[in-house]
């Protein structure tokens, strides 16, 4: 494994970079929804929604280690645009794993160049979250497909979404053996956005209830994994994608807090001495800077195993599990490390604190990644 980067990366890295410091750092505080636009719009110009679609569907093509390169930059400057991108990589994964021609060409396209948009992945249910045997949304056979009730809980890009990729059941016992994905235009009549939360980290993010009401689907809609004819190991290669993508949200937010802590330790004086040449705290923002460096080098190699199409699962929930944690770790550390501004409302590190929380709940939570890497060992 080589861990050096190739030229198109180094400068993929510093083309995101320069948006993202002109385009989004500087608005992300702010959080409206006129800067959540604009923001949105720059990163579409550089067509970063779904950077892992293919260019003969618009996209740009990237593998996943390039992509997760992306959204490290993305998540450095602003935790909840990053976070749009990564749901809607994971929307997008069923189709670039198992889609047809008529699927890829549809629905990929809708995210792509500076028109493109968002989409969503629609999993959890309020009964049913990390228990997957317990989903109750149900896809009724009729003749021409399928129609599709049930109502989705937490999903990010909630009213936002080109499309959504929904998994539901094709009998109505909800077993896990019988879920499918169902790729569903976000303007399909039935879709009823029901609530939009306020959450307490990734604030541009949109995430919400979304309730599907005899949602008629066509049979071309359903993406069938090709193994096992069956949804759900697409649903676990799925999640292997988007668990490594976590991985690099997590290196993104920790580095923001890294960066803050640095900031000000060089400037804050105490006994006549930048702090930072106080022992105590140069020891801590070495531990951070280490902690960070060992999340993403799990990250770049669970990335770099998928890109190879290797044996994966293990090394994507290791890196999900070992990074949401150091995120979490790191942003408390920037916190200590600035003192009583460490603790103020709607400050950045605040922030921060607050986007990291959530990398231990999304994308399976990290009991069951703990769950899924003892069962392996
Ligand atoms: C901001 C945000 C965005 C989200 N975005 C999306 C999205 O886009 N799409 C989507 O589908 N979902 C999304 N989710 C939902 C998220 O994936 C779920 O919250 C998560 O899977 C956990 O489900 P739950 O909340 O129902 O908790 P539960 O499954 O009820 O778990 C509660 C607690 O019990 C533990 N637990 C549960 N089962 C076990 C077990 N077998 N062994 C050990 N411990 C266990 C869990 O680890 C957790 O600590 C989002 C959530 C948040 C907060």
């Amino acid at each position: 494994m080589d861990l050096s980067l190739t030229r198109e990366q180094q400068e993929l890295i510093k083309s995101v970079q320069e948006m993202a410091n002109r385009d989004i750092k500087p608005f992300a505080l702010k959080g409206s929804s006129k800067y959540k636009e604009k923001m949105l719009l720059a990163m579409a110009r550089m067509n970063l929604l779904c950077p892992t679609v293919p260019q003969e569907y618009g996209g740009l093509g990237l593998d996943l280690f390039s992509t997760a390169l992306v959204v490290e930059e993305l998540a450095a400057a602003s935790p909840g645009m990053a976070a749009i991108v990564a749901a809607t990589l994971h929307a997008a994964e069923p189709i670039l794993l198992a889609g047809t021609e008529q699927q890829k060409s549809e629905f990929l396209p809708l995210l792509t160049g500076a028109h493109g948009g968002s989409a969503a992945f629609a999993l959890t249910e309020s009964a049913g979250g990390s228990d997957l045997n317990n989903i109750a949304s149900y896809a009724e056979a009729v003749p021409d497909g399928y129609l599709l009730n049930g109502s989705k809980d937490y999903m990010i890009n909630a009213g936002m979404a080109r499309f959504i990729s929904v998994v539901a059941a094709i009998d109505n016992r909800g077993k896990k053996s019988s879920l499918r994905i169902f790729l569903v235009p976000g303007s399909a009549a039935g879709i009823v956005t029901e609530e939009i939360y306020q959450t307490s980290g990734i604030n541009l993010t949109s995430v919400g209830r979304v309730k599907f009401d005899d949602v008629h689907i066509m049979d071309q809609q359903v993406v069938k994994s090709r193994e096992a004819g069956s949804g759900y190991l697409l649903l676990t290669q799925t999640f292997d994608v988007g668990r490594a993508l976590v991985g690099a949200l997590a290196v993104g937010i920790a580095r923001a807090a890294l960066e803050q802590a640095l900031d000000f330790a060089d400037n804050r004086l105490q006994s006549g001495t930048p702090i930072k040449k106080h022992q105590a705290v140069a020891f801590t923002l070495a531990d951070m800077a280490t902690d960070i460096e060992m999340a993403r080098l799990m990250t770049w190699k669970a990335c770099w195993l998928i890109d190879q199409g290797g044996d994966y699962s293990v090394a994507s929930a290791m890196a999900k599990l070992a990074s949401s944690s150091m995120a979490q770790r790191v942003t408390c550390s920037a916190a200590d490390i600035l003192g009583a501004r460490g603790y103020l409302h709607g400050t950045l590190i605040e922030q921060l604190v607050r986007d990291a929380r959530v990398l231990s709940t999304i994308e399976g939570t990290n009991h069951i990644q703990r769950l899924l890497i003892s069962s392996q060992l």
